[in-house]
């Protein structure tokens, strides 16, 4: 039967796979290790060379990052598909060192830096085109195949999105992020909707005052800043799966001083439009004067608030779930059952689903994904990914896409 000598094939490319995988692990790529992230570009390019892959660098727009990398095989007709994925985890080389966290297979398991979060997804994305290679050159001939590897997604980078906008055609079918899946009483999740996320700083300008000698001259910035701390915590609505946070605060300069300034900042998310929009200007309306005042004269401390970065919500949309549709289908032809998941973390997703149908949680399934400690009772465990899900997830990404593309579709 086709599905079982796909899946044995895959089963035989694995090892290659996850040999891939470990040297990508094996080099440090924290975001801001630029050295580290240009050389996990390097090996990927290499290990998908020989499938027919060219590599472009794509310098990033903030110097610190290392450089995006976009892959492409140039298909012999006009369809193309893209997968996303990035370079960078979020472990510094001194972390991995101190909590001794490396690769490091354990039954079914397999520890270390970017496992899960995202190299392991990256090798599945190898292991899915390798597949379809194999098993059906004519589709993988015809098809261009880009692939887009973000080198700083743990920070959110919004050129990245611009990277990959310029690089979707009209041929352009769908973006595949290969963000792990999610997983549910044995059942695969598959992402449809993420969360936005925009991050604020709040400014109380007061006025200052010696604490002993004058201190109703005083208009106190930090007694202000917490009454709009409280507000902002209040502005989370479980009704509209609206959340906010109060992330950090300073201000003051001595105890014997009325504080002249203060700030706080923090971030807020949603899963809609409106209610990121609604938060959006829940936070701007706090702009003016405060309620905190100097009984001398009436001097109201004043508040300004700023939106310091900005990452729009993916929502439910008709183009992800036909995509899903596509997915689920397939799931079921070999025997696998797949849900959608909305999620609160961003992907890149975020940034694409507005310029093409988009889904993610291609990746394999795993856990604990920005954690790299472990403790001696086992109830603290580092990044893993479950090596016995590689095989069934490219083995229904190959079924899924050849839905898509194949037989019947104009390619
Ligand atoms: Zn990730």
């Amino acid at each position: 039967m086709p599905t079982d000598r796909i899946a044995a094939d895959l089963e035989a490319l694995l090892p290659v796979a996850l040999a891939h995988l470990k040297a990508w692990v094996d080099t440090n790529s924290w975001t801001l290790n630029r050295g580290g992230v240009d050389k996990v570009a390097r090996l990927t390019a290499a290990a998908f060379e020989p499938m027919g892959f060219s590599a472009e660098s794509v310098p990033s727009t903030d110097p610190n990052h290392g450089d995006h990398l976009v892959l492409t095989r140039p298909g012999t007709g006009p369809t193309s598909v893209m997968f996303v994925s990035h370079l960078d985890t979020v472990f510094s080389p001194e972390e991995e060192l101190r909590n001794n966290f490396r690769w490091q297979p354990e039954g079914d398991r397999i520890h270390g830096p970017g496992t899960h979060d995202i190299k392991g997804g990256t090798a599945l994305a190898w292991l899915t085109l390798e597949g379809l290679r194999r098993h059906d050159p004519a589709l993988f001939e015809a098809i261009t195949w880009r692939f887009c590897l973000n080198s700083s997604e743990e920070v959110l980078s919004a050129d990245f999105g611009d990277v990959c906008r310029d690089r979707v055609d009209a041929g352009t079918r769908a973006a595949l992020v290969f963000e792990a899946e999610g997983k549910r009483d044995g059942m695969r999740r598959l992402v449809v909707s993420r969360k936005g996320r925009a991050t604020w700083r709040i400014a109380v300008a007061g006025r200052g005052a010696h604490a002993g000698v004058k201190p109703t001259h005083g208009a106190n910035a930090l007694t202000q800043l917490g009454r709009v701390m409280d507000r902002i915590a209040g502005f989370s609505d479980p009704s509209l799966d609206l959340t906010f946070n109060v992330g950090l605060a300073r201000g003051g300069s001595g105890l014997n001083r009325v504080p002249e300034s203060a700030e706080a900042e923090g971030e807020f998310r949603a899963f809609t439009t409106d209610a990121y929009e609604f938060g959006k200007r829940r936070l701007l309306e706090l702009e003016g004067p405060g309620d905190v005042t100097s009984p001398i004269d009436g001097y109201a401390c004043r508040i300004s608030g700023t939106l310091t970065s900005e990452m729009s919500p993916w929502p439910c949309n008709a183009g992800t779930d036909e995509l899903f549709g596509v997915w689920a289908a397939a799931a079921e032809g070999i025997g696998q059952r797949i849900e959608p998941e909305s999620r609160g973390g961003l992907s890149d997703g975020n940034q694409l689903w507005d310029s093409v149908p988009t889904l993610d949680g291609l990746g394999p399934s795993g856990d604990n994904d920005h954690c790299s400690e472990r403790s001696a009772d086992g109830t603290k465990l580092p990044e893993y990914a479950d090596r016995s899900s590689f095989v069934p997830k490219a083995r229904l990404n190959i079924e899924a896409l050849r839905r898509l593309l194949g037989a019947g579709q104009a390619r």
